[in-house]
């Protein structure tokens, strides 16, 4: 809607690029044989970020380059969630392979990704489930000769990923990375959050952090941080005057994309 008035311009937005959990959020919809409640299921949201429509955040949505690539396990109805953060790392890193979880049936583009000689998979998982031989740790070296680094990562609530990491034959053995709880909490106090749930975008922030790739961890915590102001201001219950301009949320992302960019040119 434009108005007319002296301060209002009228805004012609980019069209967004759709990535593979557009597309996934797209078919697991056409499975659905009830529509998907979502909290506030009464506002209006956009149709790629889920958001409030008045608080789209498509059109500040830019991708990053990285030797890192991210394969998502999403249980259920994940996908569908908008307060679900595995959509971001997707938004930033062109090579995320979201899949929808089954218990009974595993796609083979799933498998062929796993077994793929060009990639090194490792499984984020804490090492109390640890069935593989090699377990590595936040202070190890993240580098295999040749291969590009494929992060797996089980997108659900913590019960959900304990099942799906039981329930599926093929993660075993598979080299995982571990944080050690002192990491976690040094990254959450950091962050200055006050709970210790870290969503999956967190995660994969932490795991980049490991690999190397501080500047587009950074980036990806950015983006989180505006994901996740949009979704309040959407719910609009607090006091106008008491926030950080969104716009502020925007520009803190934008820097640590630019940075990041510039740090893989170097
Ligand atoms: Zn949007």
């Amino acid at each position: 809607m434009i108005k007319s008035g002296r301060h209002l311009v009228p805004i012609i937005p980019m069209k967004p690029i759709k990535h593979r959990i557009h597309d996934l959020y797209t078919h697991r919809k056409s499975l659905s044989t009830k529509s998907f409640n979502a909290r506030g299921k009464n506002v209006s949201r956009c149709k790629l970020c889920l958001q409030n429509i008045k608080w789209c955040i498509c059109e500040h949505r830019r991708q990053l380059a990285s030797n890192a690539s991210f394969l998502l396990l999403m249980y259920d109805d994940e996908v569908l969630k908008p307060s679900n953060t595995g959509r971001l790392i997707a938004d930033l890193f062109p090579e995320t392979y979201p899949f929808l979880w089954s218990r009974v049936e595993v796609e083979q583009k799933l498998l062929d990704l796993i077994q793929n000689p060009e990639y090194q998979p490792v499984l984020i998982f804490p090492d109390e489930y640890a069935e593989s031989e090699i377990v590595f740790s936040e202070s190890s070296s993240l580098e295999f000769s040749g291969k590009k680094t494929l992060f797996i990562l089980l997108d659900g609530t913590w019960r959900e990923a304990i099942k799906m990491f039981r329930k599926s034959e093929y993660l075993r053995g598979i080299p995982m990375l571990s944080f050690s709880p002192e990491f976690v909490s040094e990254y959450v106090i950091r962050k200055g959050q006050r709970d210790f749930q870290l969503g999956t975008a967190e995660v994969a922030a932490m795991a980049l952090e490991c690999f190397g790739e501080k500047p587009n961890a950074e980036a990806l915590k950015q983006w989180s941080n505006v994901f996740k102001e949009s979704a309040l201001l959407g719910r609009n219950k607090r006091p106008i005057s008491t926030l950080t301009p969104f716009s502020e949320y925007i520009e803190q992302f934008e820097i640590a994309h630019e940075k990041a960019i510039m740090a893989k040119l170097d």
